[in-house]
């Protein structure tokens, strides 16, 4: 299917390795004619998704315009992992935002886990969910005591005993590789195959009757009384209700009402998969096959397929633009670094896609006006939580309203010079690197 035409960059094309063993595409038709319907869906990524197939069970009339593919954006392209818990630590939030806010985030992220299951339970087909455990890697001590904390945190004023702390030597067990000062582990977390998920969703939603229309982008959005009528290449579709998820590639087709793209920033986040690994090569490493991610600003995360094949990946291309070499080149210096055993085995893909980071590092859900909701901003954190957003526009296309702590109630804030945003990034990155590894060099010389 041809792409459309970008404004910005959208990560790379190269064929992921999750296209490479996907369940087959379904097959849909770009929109033509003219038609009206009670909700327009924009964006056929996990957002999108979960919307028409909570409002479907609610027996509202929806249709999704894609401008690709189902799956084409993020949601095809992540890790997989679906961590029970923030960037943010519990405690970090319940400082700022007081523990009964902290204790509905709590609720929300174990829902959204929750969700991704029995979606991929009802909507047939393998989706490879699979309740892993996830491990959180304390680079440092001082990031395991934040992890204490959280685990304190989450005893004390969640009544959640079920995260456990991991230390050194019980990390390298579970790891086989890196040199962690302890982790968190998490039995709930679970990982997924997102493209075949988000496939499977789509013809799911085919077969209960929702219409799904691939290469349809949006060109143009017109917000009047009697309805929002969107303009696209084949025709005009005049909802009742919008809802945009678009995500990272807002932006990337200019027809953005209340100017959302300008309240996030897309960054590049890249990915490599290895050859699988022979048996032995395979238990030396997680052999628990839980999905992992690190505390560093600039983290690393990685997960050991059923297959055998390593998927590790990291920061992408700041720019966002076609692939730079160096930043793969980079992606595999770090997993050569973290398992040294695996130094010489082939990597068979690298691609890359963008995630959509906010100023307070929350998602945010809410409407541009009374008839164009939103959900949208997950920074590498959106799998669970993309699917947890789409079932909670559910109320918002209904009018009501929804608690989603921060990301219902916090502004939407606008980055400010937003026209400079690749060069902000990249002094941003540049302060993260220089504080990880000031961080990574203080534990060496007090360990
Ligand atoms: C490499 C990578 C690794 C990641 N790993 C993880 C992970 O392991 N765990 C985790 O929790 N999160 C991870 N994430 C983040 C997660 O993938 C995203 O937060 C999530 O998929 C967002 O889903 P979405 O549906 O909102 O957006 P997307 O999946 O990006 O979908 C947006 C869609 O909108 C479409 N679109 C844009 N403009 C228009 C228009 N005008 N008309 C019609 N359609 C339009 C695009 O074509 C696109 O398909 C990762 C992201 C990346 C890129």
């Amino acid at each position: 299917m041809p792409e459309v035409m970008v404004k910005q960059g959208a990560g790379s094309h190269a064929p992921s390795y999750w296209a490479a063993t996907a369940v087959p595409a379904p097959t849909f038709t770009p929109f033509t004619g003219t038609r009206r319907v009670e909700v327009a869906i924009i964006g056929g990524g996990f957002t999108g998704l979960s919307a028409a197939y909570h409002l479907a069970e609610q027996g509202i009339e929806a249709l999704v315009l894609e401008a690709n593919d189902t799956g084409w954006g993020a949601s095809g392209r992540n890790g997989g992992m679906l961590p029970p818990r923030y960037k943010k630590g519990f405690s970090g939030i319940a400082g700022k935002y007081g523990h009964d806010v902290t204790r509905r985030l709590h609720g929300i992220i174990l829902e959204a886990v929750d969700t991704v299951e029995s979606m991929a339970e009802r909507i047939g087909g393998d989706s490879g969910f699979r309740r892993t455990g996830q491990l959180t890697a304390a680079h440092t001590r001082v990031h395991l005591a934040t992890l204490e904390a959280d685990r304190d945190w989450a005893a004390r004023e969640a009544g959640d005993r079920t995260p456990r702390l991991l230390d050194r030597r019980e990390m390298q067990e579970e790891v086989g590789g890196g040199s962690h000062a302890g982790g968190w582990l998490d039995p709930r977390g679970a990982g997924i195959h997102p493209l075949s998920f988000a496939r499977n969703v789509a013809a799911y939603l085919a077969r209960k009757g929702v219409p799904i229309h691939t290469a349809s982008p949006v060109r143009r959005l017109v917000d009047g009384p009697d309805g929002v009528t969107l303009h696209l290449d084949g025709g005009t579709i005049t909802a009742d209700q919008v809802v945009i998820a678009t995500n990272g590639y807002t932006g990337m087709i200019p027809f953005a009402p209340g100017q959302l793209d300008k309240r996030l920033v897309a960054v590049n986040s890249s990915v490599l998969a290895t050859a699988p690994l022979g048996d032995n090569l395979a238990a030396s490493l997680m052999a628990g096959r839980r999905m992992v991610a690190d505390t560093k600003h600039i983290m690393n995360y990685y997960r050991l397929n059923e297959d055998n094949c390593l998927i590790f990946g990291g920061r992408g291309d700041i720019t966002g633009g076609s692939d730079d070499p160096a930043v793969y080149a980079k992606l595999e210096q770090q997993m050569v670094e973290t398992f040294p055993q695996v130094a010489g085995v082939p990597v068979s893909h690298r691609w890359s896609g963008m995630v959509a980071v906010t100023r307070d590092d929350f998602p945010h859900i809410g409407r541009v006006s009374q008839r164009v909701s939103y959900a949208m901003g997950y920074g590498g954190r959106g799998v669970a939580l993309s699917n947890m957003l789409g079932k909670l526009l559910v109320p918002l296309v209904r009018c009501e309203t929804v608690d989603a702590g921060p990301m219902s109630s916090n502004p939407f804030l606008r980055y400010p010079f937003h026209a400079f945003r690749i060069t902000g990034m990249q002094i941003v990155a540049g302060w993260y690197r220089y504080l990880d590894a000031k961080a990574l060099r203080a534990e060496r010389a007090g360990s």
